[in-house]
């Protein structure tokens, strides 16, 4: 007997997360959001498999969940070209409805461009409609946005990096506090489908449930028809997110 809620029986059901870049792209504690994935979709009764994913090497021949961090500029350098080489791949990937979540850096490299503050441009792959521009002036501090999908996310920016968004994504969200995106549009993020680029950081999912469930969820209706959420909200993730609020930027 299938339950929707993503088990066979005795055996739970795969979901493959590739975790791009660990190497080069995880700072601010980014890698806590690969975490997160994992233990809420092992909640949602699931059995989730991380497969880390550095430049040079494959991917796996199953790709439910993609999810990657920011990074300096220097690390953004390392991944530019592999990312490069991989843009069909991904492109086809998200094109076909596989949930991914950039961060940062990443989320910068999955726009069109990224024109440092020297002036050096790294192409990136134009899966979001998204350009950045380094500024002279660095964003810092917790950040809370408001959002149709998924209410209040609250998450931290560090980034000097100044993105403005084409047609093509919609923001993440609009910012109540914090700067998000630059200092003028008044909103964070992009979405295109079914990928999201933040700048959030924080780590950002473990403080934002329902943005980990909207991942796993499009990831296990697009391999298994079907999502039925598990999971219960804990008291550490309201407490994490009350704490991050009431601190000052
Ligand atoms: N180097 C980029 C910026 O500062 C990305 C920073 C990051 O990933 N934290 O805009």
């Amino acid at each position: 007997m299938v339950s929707a809620a993503g088990t066979t029986g005795e055996t739970p059901r795969e979901l493959v997360i590739v975790s791009l870049y660990p190497r080069d792209m995880n700072i601010y504690g980014d890698r806590g959001n690969v975490l997160a994935l994992e233990r809420r979709a092992r909640a949602h009764g699931f059995a989730p498999r991380v497969v880390e994913v550095n430049p040079g090497d494959p991917f796996p021949e199953t790709v439910d969940l993609v999810v990657g961090g920011g990074g300096q500029d220097s690390g953004q350098g390392r991944v530019a070209a592999d990312l490069v080489a991989r843009r069909d791949a991904i492109r086809a990937l998200a094109e076909d409805g596989v949930p991914m979540l950039m961060v940062c850096g990443l989320y910068q490299l999955f726009g069109h461009r990224f024109i440092t503050h020297t002036g050096e441009e790294l192409a990136g792959i134009g899966v979001l409609d998204v350009e950045t521009r380094g500024g002279t002036e660095r964003m810092i501090g917790n950040i809370v946005l408001d959002t149709a999908e998924f209410g209040e996310i609250i998450g931290y920016e560090n980034h000097s990096g100044n993105t403005t968004l084409g047609p093509g994504s919609t923001p993440l969200g609009t910012v109540l506090q914090g700067a998000g995106n630059n200092p003028s549009d008044g909103v964070e993020g992009a979405r295109t489908g079914n990928v999201i680029g933040s700048y959030l950081h924080g780590s950002l999912l473990p403080k934002n449930p329902a943005l980990s469930d909207f991942l796993i969820g499009e990831a296990a209706r697009r391999r298994y028809g079907a999502f039925e959420p598990r999971a219960e909200l804990g008291e550490t993730v309201l407490q994490a997110r009350a704490s991050a609020k009431r601190r000052p930027r």
